[in-house]
């Protein structure tokens, strides 16, 4: 599923092809996809060119000359294509857009569960979400605070939105063993010198992400790639014990028995 650093790199990616231009078409190509873009929205968009893109958490929002915006999210296994108009459409297309000179972008989604919306101008609110890690929204003090309100376990709290924008499963995992906290450490007892740990190394897992290697390939080998993420059984790159799997919430949690402490 793409996380943070994947949809960033994929806004950049669609900015670089479009921002400027002009949609000459956009198309709902999967049944999933033409209840989010009836009709009148997808004519709606004809003829309006894209102001700029923007990315908050994981959502990717296309603002448009008039106001409106296009809503875009990858949920499990959606990313953009960019070939051009004629060209032969890539597998698994659900959205097509199209610009006036030539650039055609696919929302490819084998799962078909991404979604993209078009607001009408003044309609989009961005739903609750917390600061965006990379900046200097996210501060140690009101991290604290957040976390201070939660009596769960770390792991899944990481994963709420409305806490730290845009961390999912892989980077929790990596984040908590970067700071070596175990992930059922409940989150409102951890130090201020635990918590500012973890802040920096959400930080640094995000920053330092694969995202080119790693994001839409299956061919890469997630040992090479990640500390703990899909590893388990695996040695510890820090002590070298035996790393664990742990069900948390439904998702997988990876980490080091050892070295990540309550
Ligand atoms: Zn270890």
């Amino acid at each position: 599923m793409p996380e943070l650093p994947e949809v960033e790199f994929a806004a950049t990616r669609l900015r670089h092809a479009v921002a400027g231009r002009v949609i000459a078409r956009l198309e709902a190509l999967h049944p999933s996809q033409q209840k989010h873009l009836p009709d009148a929205a997808r004519r709606a968009a004809v003829g309006r060119t894209i102001d700029r893109v923007e990315r908050r958490a994981k959502i990717q929002l296309v603002h448009l000359n008039d106001g409106a915006i296009l809503e875009v999210h990858f949920r499990m296994t959606g990313d953009w294509e960019f070939t051009r108009v004629g060209d032969e459409p890539p597998r698994h297309e659900r959205v097509r857009l199209e610009t006036t000179c030539g650039v055609r972008v696919s929302l490819v989604d084998s799962r078909a569960l991404g979604v993209v919306r078009l607001h009408a101008p003044g309609t989009f609110v961005l739903p609750a979400i917390g600061p965006e890690p990379l900046t200097d929204d996210f501060t140690v003090e009101g991290f604290r605070t957040a976390l201070a309100r939660r009596s769960g376990p770390i792991k899944p709290a990481l994963l709420d939105q409305k806490l730290v924008a845009g961390v999912g499963n892989i980077y929790a995992s990596e984040a908590l063993w970067e700071a070596r906290i175990h992930p059922a450490t409940a989150a409102n007892t951890l130090s201020r010198e635990r918590v500012t740990r973890l802040r920096d190394a959400i930080r640094h897992v995000l920053e330092t992400a694969p995202t080119e290697r790693y994001y839409g390939r299956d061919d890469v080998d997630e040992n090479e790639i990640w500390r703990v993420y899909g590893r388990d059984g695996e040695p510890c790159r820090r002590c070298g014990a035996s790393l664990k799997r742990l069900p948390q919430a439904g998702r997988s949690t990876f980490y080091c028995p050892r070295c990540q402490r309550r």
